[in-house]
């Protein structure tokens, strides 16, 4: 669900027409609605405070790598969520919004000793830990500074899941967590140190989860690892489910409800008396964004292909050209007329700048607006300025009202970031 509908034929966000937007602000730009993220929050929040028995006090940690943009986690902060972060940058982005230190984890799979004693310093709730190798340098940072940072071991339980190779996290060959077999023995080790308090185990699996069943499985092994935990006399009173939960980009009906999801489990984690904690990145941003634009030109060739040249490329939406990821390309206000094929297509000098093939469009001209649905997770936060294009605006809206929340920065801004070197 999310709140961008047609009012008189024109597609809005809540109540801004996106015609008056893209006047105002130019193209490309994101734009994100505020009902749509707190619909999406209120529902996840929902749904695990229903099972308080088996999820305890859970927390929400949005993956700030989703959308970091830090008027979008400020409305999240505002509605209780806390933030996943997986650098000193994020964890920055989630303190500058208004997400309290113990509402922050940190995750990722090569922390520096900065950053871990960045994080040790502002005191987030929990760092993951990824590896034996980590552990150990992160005991060292925190005996440095006398310090006794909660921690949990991250369990790659060899259940690799997500809608594309590139982004599942959780396979025996994928280089997130520490193999079920050695966290055991990883989790006794810290337990030991003094610089160290173990309080739990984390997952993430994988990324666009269109079944429950691999997660299921995921907790259910974190579950029994926490029961021969318990049994050999460590303490195990946190359990970090990860993010994964898919979105119907496709428009598809048969995803798992959020429902379903906090249901299953709150039925796997049932009898442990532990916090759960749930890290969504997607189910939370994906369909509050989108991604909008111009048409440049039409091609047309003369074997009958059909180029529409959009003023976005991948440098502003890579998920396509990265992952082959789908986004449904919307007109702002469609024309009459017959649909036809079309080869949707960026103006990048490469060849993946191709954000799909044979889409059927009404018909359209040069100037008409577009809009990518689903932008809202990992869309602005990959941008770049490939080619020396300005990065990309971002734009909050909120019923009736509107701000640029990162600006479009000028083409004098771009350059003045150069020094030249002073023998040049
Ligand atoms: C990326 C990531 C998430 C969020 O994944 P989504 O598929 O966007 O929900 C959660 N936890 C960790 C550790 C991640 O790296």
């Amino acid at each position: 669900m999310h709140h961008f509908d047609r009012i008189d034929g024109a597609l809005q966000a809540e109540g801004v027409p996106l015609e008056a937007l893209a006047g105002e602000v130019g193209t490309p730009a994101y734009v994100y609605s505020t009902a749509t993220l707190t619909r999406h929050y209120g529902l996840l929040a929902d749904a695990v405070a229903s099972h308080p028995a088996a999820l305890g006090e859970a927390l929400i940690a949005f993956a700030v790598k989703a959308n970091s943009n830090l008027s979008v986690l400020a409305t999240l902060a505002r509605l209780g969520c806390g933030a996943d972060t997986v650098s000193e940058g994020e964890i920055r982005r989630a303190l500058k919004a208004g997400v309290s230190a113990n509402r922050i984890v940190f995750s990722g799979v090569g922390k520096t000793d900065a950053e871990l004693a960045f994080a040790i310093d502002v005191g987030v709730r929990q760092i993951n830990v990824e590896s034996a190798v980590e552990l150990d340098r992160l005991i060292a940072v925190a005996a440095s500074k006398g310090a006794t940072p909660d921690i949990a071991i991250r369990v790659n339980p060899k259940i690799g899941a997500g809608g594309h190779a590139r982004i599942t996290t959780g396979g025996a060959t994928d280089k997130f967590g520490v193999p079920a077999d050695e966290a055991h023995a990883l989790y006794a080790r810290a337990s030991l140190s003094p610089h160290a308090t173990p309080v739990g185990l984390a997952c993430h699996i994988g990324s666009q989860i269109t079944s429950l069943e691999p997660l299921e499985a995921a907790f259910r092994a974190l579950r029994a690892m926490t029961l021969e935990l318990r049994a050999a006399g460590l303490s195990v009173t946190r359990l970090d489910l990860g993010g994964g939960l898919g979105v119907p980009y496709h428009g598809q009906s048969d995803l798992p409800s959020i429902e379903a999801y906090a249901a299953m489990a709150a039925r796997v984690l049932d009898g442990l008396e532990v916090e759960a904690a749930f890290e969504p990145g997607r189910l939370l941003a994906a369909n509050a964004g989108v991604l909008l634009s111009r048409v440049i030109q039409v091609n047309e060739r003369g074997d009958g292909r059909r180029f529409l040249v959009l003023d976005a490329g991948m440098n502003d939406l890579m998920r396509p050209a990265l992952y082959d990821a789908f986004h449904d390309l919307v007109p702002v206000r469609p024309r009459e007329g017959e649909p036809r094929l079309y080869d949707l297509v960026g103006p990048i000098c490469e060849s993946t700048d191709i954000f799909a093939r044979d889409r059927m469009l009404p018909p359209m001209q040069a100037g008409d607006l577009v809009a990518f649905m689903g932008a809202g997770a990992y869309g602005a936060v990959l941008a770049s300025e490939y080619n020396s294009r300005p990065l990309v605006p971002e734009v909050l809206v909120d019923g009736d009202r509107w701000a640029v929340v990162r600006r479009r920065p000028t083409y004098e801004e771009m350059l003045e970031r150069e020094p030249r070197a002073d023998w040049l």
